[in-house]
């Protein structure tokens, strides 16, 4: 379904859940993909799941500017899901007309990373208030930290967060998000583990950040090796999505990044695992349910 038929459909109340990726790169710099960053809009709920390079202009691309958000939620504090976080605090402080908190849910460590960004802003948001003589409230983020088995509303939408397994990187969390009978699974930086199949359980759209095991091994560098032991590969991938019976699998953040010509490749190693539909998404894809 395009971009705006899909809008229009949720509108109509027609979709219960519309899940854009905004970011589908990684770490690795791409002139084609931001960095990993996930658009859910569910019912009156607009969520923005991770922070990644160029996420405010790709919101845009998809119709949403940062005082549009409903919340930020964030999988990891990798800063390839955060680094531009700061972009969305500074964009949705300066864009409000009056004192309006951005509401930002993480695991442990969310706060100290929101008054880090802060205290980096601190000469930015002074210079703005002197400036501006109707400007005179602060950026005010409302940060929730979240664990395993929490589960909060944000406008219609319910989110359930499960635990994943990104270790070393301790802690990291996915996300379920429910609305009108359908399920989203946002499951970040993850090896298959039982949380993970727990958060995608029976889920209409399951999107997760894939390597391509094959291709990295066949490089001779350490620190690309490395990567191996804590991302579910293509194949995981299309074997979570088949052990958790999910509808549609929606694959993002690839290492290294998927050069065009080559979606087939990497959509036969989830299909030789997973009957379901496979997307294998660039920015901007939209795929939606219920
Ligand atoms: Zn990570
Ligand atoms: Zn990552």
């Amino acid at each position: 379904m395009c971009i705006s038929s899909a809008a229009e459909h949720r509108m109509d109340g027609l979709v219960s859940i519309e899940v854009t990726l905004l970011g589908t790169g990684s770490p690795i710099p791409s002139p084609d993909r931001a960095g990993p960053s996930t658009l859910v809009r569910a019912g009156e709920a607009t969520l923005l799941v991770d922070c990644g390079r160029g996420v405010v202009m790709r919101m845009v691309a998809a119709g949403v500017l940062p005082i549009g958000l409903s919340a930020v939620v964030l999988t990891h504090l990798h800063s390839d899901h955060i680094t531009d976080l700061n972009d969305v605090i500074t964009t949705q402080w300066v864009m409000t007309a009056a004192e309006t908190p951005l509401k930002v849910y993480g695991p442990p460590g969310t706060q100290q990373v929101v008054d880090a960004v802060l205290r980096m802003l601190t000469l930015d948001q002074q210079y703005r208030l002197d400036h501006h003589d109707d400007l005179d409230y602060p950026p005010v983020i409302d940060v929730t930290e979240v664990g395993p088995g929490d589960a909060f509303d944000v406008a219609d939408a319910h989110v359930v967060v499960h635990e994943t397994d990104h270790r070393p990187v301790v802690p990291t969390v996915g996300y379920r998000i429910e609305h009108g009978g359908a399920v989203a699974a946002l499951a970040g930086d993850t090896v298959p583990c039982a949380g993970l199949d727990q958060l995608c359980a029976g889920a209409d759209i399951y999107v997760q950040t894939v390597i391509r095991a094959d291709l990295v091994k066949a490089v001779p560098n350490q620190r690309l090796q490395d990567i191996l032991d804590y991302h579910s590969s293509v194949e995981q991938a299309g074997q979570t999505a088949a052990r958790a019976g999910v509808k549609t699998l929606v694959l993002t953040h690839y290492v290294p990044p998927l050069l065009p010509g080559q979606e087939d490749d990497w959509r036969a190693q989830a299909a030789a695992h997973f009957a379901g539909e496979i997307v294998v998404a660039n920015d901007l894809t939209t795929v939606t349910a219920g």
